[in-house]
């Protein structure tokens, strides 16, 4: 299969050189994210070049990124193509890494409980109160931005940069938002969230590692009833190119 880049519009004239890369950048992720270019599907640079209207620079710097990310893979002598999605098994694998690393990230944050960190952890929090306070309006990307930075926080609370690392190679909000993006958050997140953070600040680390335990296993069940609903008529395409996506 071979991407049928016509949706894809010339950013021709757009100036200086960075900004046309993250230009490139960010719209060949979105349609990845998006599955508008779908997993499976072969980008080439030349025609992508072509149809923007720039360099096969910008778009051979884009798609190395895109590799970071694991949202596309380089095969020799054949080019780059969007990544599949994740399966089952590896939702569970994911979370079976985030079982190891996160109660213990949190029991070392709370251990050594550096105020400044707390404090950026608790307005996160805050932040994701305010994304869900009109259930009506919620956002999948702004939960999934909102996720992303907390768990990050409690890495950086835990003070061990080398597991905070691991954690964000593994891109994995990224990959499960790709999955099933309109999905994976609701307000529990924010709920379980809120008795992590009150752990923390109590400095009560047998609990935040429970409550981080429990949100972590709650998080994995949200993730695979996904694969139960594709069983079902789909309610609403995500794949739908219309549909917003951060
Ligand atoms: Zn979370």
């Amino acid at each position: 299969m071979r991407l049928e880049a016509s949706y894809l519009t010339s950013l021709h004239g757009m100036a200086p050189r960075q900004e046309l890369a993250d230009e490139v950048y960010g719209l060949l992720r979105s349609h990845i994210m998006r599955g508008s270019i779908p997993p499976g599907v072969r980008i080439n640079i030349e025609d992508v070049a072509r149809q923007l209207n720039v360099s096969p620079t910008p778009v051979r710097e884009t798609l190395a990124r895109l590799e970071s990310e694991g949202l596309v893979d380089r095969e020799p002598r054949r080019g780059y193509r969007a990544t599949e999605l994740l399966g089952r098994d590896d939702v569970r694998e994911l979370y079976e890494l985030r079982l190891l690393l996160e109660p213990h990230a949190v029991e070392r944050a709370a251990a050594r409980a550096d105020a400044a960190l707390l404090k950026l952890i608790t307005t996160e929090l805050e932040h994701g109160n305010e994304l869900t306070r009109d259930k009506a309006s919620i956002s999948p990307a702004e939960l999934s931005a909102h996720d992303e930075r907390f768990h990050d926080l409690i890495f950086q609370a835990a003070g061990n940069e080398v597991i905070r690392q691991s954690y964000a190679r593994t891109h994995c909000h990224l990959h499960i938002f790709r999955l099933a993006y309109s999905d994976t958050y609701d307000d529990h997140t924010i709920i379980e969230h809120g008795l992590i953070v009150d752990a923390l600040r109590a400095g009560d680390s047998a609990t935040a590692v429970e409550a981080m335990r429990s949100h972590v296993v709650s998080s994995e069940a949200r993730v695979l009833s996904y694969f139960e609903r594709q069983q079902q008529p789909r309610q609403s395409g995500w794949r739908n190119p219309g549909t917003a996506l951060a």
